[in-house]
């Protein structure tokens, strides 16, 4: 049988006591390992990390929480290789999309361990300046931000096992809140080795950082009123967690990530370079990660005379595109993470497909070292509707998240047609926009900013520099209003808002004087 994974809870390895999960290979469809979570004394656990790692961290300085940072990278950056090979093993993803999720959680980390110096050797941060209160101004009112007394629950999705627990913990470290991480079962195996090693390296207190693999069942009932819980995957699974009774009675503070149809947009009279910067946009988020991730593009939105050349441009790069084993060199997009996710996607395409024409066929992509009866592997499809009136009337493109290599085309009208169409997303994590004139693009991004937590913006002067419309800088905010959940996670130092309470401290100028000389203003980088 297969090796069955620890978790690590109450500051000690444990093993479930059912029979577990097997997690595989998707590419061969071979058993990797188990994981299990049966058998856990959760109140224990949690009990543990909220107290013994809460009380550790919170007796630390963001700088000295930002050195410990700095030394789980470092624990990190020593085991890269053996995460490498465990993501290929679990995600089927070739070198440079296993990258994306290991490297990315990696600097996600460096950026808030360096955050710690510059918050320095203080425990609280200051919100804004004194107010008065009065006309004597001896009484005043100072906002502060403390880091809260709970511990934070992390559940996040399957296709980001490395940045997916880095970026949330990071911030949550460095507030002083310890972690405790239930990754999603097909691909825990990444997430609980990284833990493992940290742990096992001794950097962090004890009770900083717990993980659980297997089943979520349990979880949320631990729950109390100063722990916050953020959660990552679909909406569904979202709706549940909302309605638990910690989050509804006991006001336990929630962050949801969701699925959202994110889209790019090429404006009117964006001319050739923009149109070229779009496809060459486009095909690379349909294929990085097989379209796995939550911020790939999903809609595309271009002038209706400009359709078929964007069909065009589009298809040609996506026909370059080599599918199959990742071990194989040639290949450049690998599998799906398993045979549920390959069934969703053929599922989600059969529906898009009653309203929408196939302009780039994935079926036609034959794969490379791998067999089609057990790969979860598939081409990527872009789809079209022909006409903007069909752009309107093709309700499924702005309902149906198919989260793999898949896009439908739709053109518009003119430019207050094409915003109104992007806000059929009804809230989306990002749209990236595609033209020339300065002025243009700016109006666009203002106009679609309330419906996005980040507009990324492509003009050729920024061609060569631009971050990649999927690509989540932890400078920047990542989160959407509405479908995509309402959250918000990174943008700099906002991040730490999440783990930190807000109170208004009213007293004597003399006494504020004192909160002041021991904080630095919350609006860090
Ligand atoms: P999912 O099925 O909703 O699962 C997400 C997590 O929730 C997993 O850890 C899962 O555990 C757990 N879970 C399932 N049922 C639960 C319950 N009743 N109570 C508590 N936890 C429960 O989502 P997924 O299939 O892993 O992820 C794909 C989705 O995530 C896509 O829609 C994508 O758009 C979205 N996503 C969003 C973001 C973002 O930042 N906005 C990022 C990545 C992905 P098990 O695995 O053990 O079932």
């Amino acid at each position: 049988m297969t090796e069955l994974l620890c978790n690590y809870l109450g500051g000690r390895w444990q093993t479930g006591t059912g029979a577990g999960t097997v997690l595989r290979d998707p590419v061969l469809g071979t058993e990797l390992v188990r994981v299990d979570a049966t058998g856990h004394d959760l109140a224990e656990g949690f009990a543990f990390a909220r107290e013994q790692g809460g009380a550790a961290l919170r007796a630390l300085t963001y700088r000295q929480r930002g050195a410990l940072l700095a030394e789980t990278l470092k624990v990190l950056q020593a085991n890269r290789e053996a995460y490498e090979e465990i993501a290929t093993a679990n995600s089927g993803t070739v070198k440079n999309d296993s990258a994306v999720d290991i490297d990315g959680g990696l600097f996600t980390l460096g950026v808030y361990a360096r955050m710690g110096d510059t918050l320095g050797d203080r425990q609280h941060l200051l919100d804004g300046d004194m107010a008065r209160l009065g006309k004597d101004p001896l009484f005043q009112s100072q906002h502060v931000m403390t880091p809260t007394r709970g511990v934070a629950l992390f559940i996040n999705a399957f296709n980001f096992p490395s940045w997916g627990l880095w970026e949330k913990a990071a911030p949550a470290l460095l507030s002083g809140v310890p972690v405790i991480i239930k990754p999603a079962t097909a691909t825990a195996w990444l997430t609980q080795r990284m833990v493992k090693d940290v742990v096992d390296a001794g950097v962090l207190p004890a009770g900083a950082l717990s993980v659980i693999c297997g089943s979520s069942a349990g979880l949320l009932d631990q729950l109390q009123a100063f722990d916050v819980v953020s959660f990552t995957g679909s909406a569904d699974t979202a709706a549940v967690i909302r309605s638990h009774p910690a989050i509804t009675r006991r006001s336990v503070r929630v962050n949801i990530e969701a699925d959202s149809l994110n889209s790019a947009l090429l404006l009117p009279d964006a001319g050739a370079e923009a149109l070229d910067l779009l496809a060459k946009e486009v095909a690379r988020e349909m294929t990085v990660k097989s379209g796995q991730k939550c911020t790939a593009i999903r809609r595309v939105f271009v002038p209706q005379a400009q359709y078929e050349a964007a069909a065009q441009a589009i298809s040609a790069r996506l026909a370059k595109t080599t599918v199959g084993n990742p071990r194989n060199p040639s290949v450049r997009m690998g599998a799906l993470v398993s045979r549920e996710q390959l069934q969703s996607v053929h599922e989600g395409l059969a529906l898009l497909k009653t309203q929408t024409q196939v302009l780039h066929d994935g079926a036609q992509h034959a794969l490379v070292d791998a067999d089609a009866a057990l790969a979860c592997c598939v081409g990527p499809t872009l789809l079209g509707v022909g006409t903007a009136a069909a752009s309107d009337s093709a309700q499924l493109v702005h309902d149906t998240e198919v989260f793999g290599p898949v896009a439908t085309l739709l053109p518009y009208r003119d430019l207050p047609h094409a915003l109104d169409l992007v806000r059929r997303g009804q809230g989306s994590l990002v749209t990236s926009l595609y033209g020339g004139d300065p002025a243009a693009l700016a109006a666009a991004a203002l106009a679609l900013a309330d419906s996005h937590g980040r507009v990324h913006i492509i003009s050729p002067d920024v061609a060569a520099l631009q971050t990649g419309h999927g690509n989540v800088m932890p400078q920047s905010l990542h989160g959407g209003p509405g479908r995509a959940g309402g959250g918000e996670e990174l943008g700099g130092a906002r991040a730490l808002n999440f783990y930190h309470r807000r109170s208004a401290l009213q007293a004597s100028t003399l006494v504020l004087a004192q909160v002041q000389a021991t904080s630095p203003a919350a609006s860090a980088p």
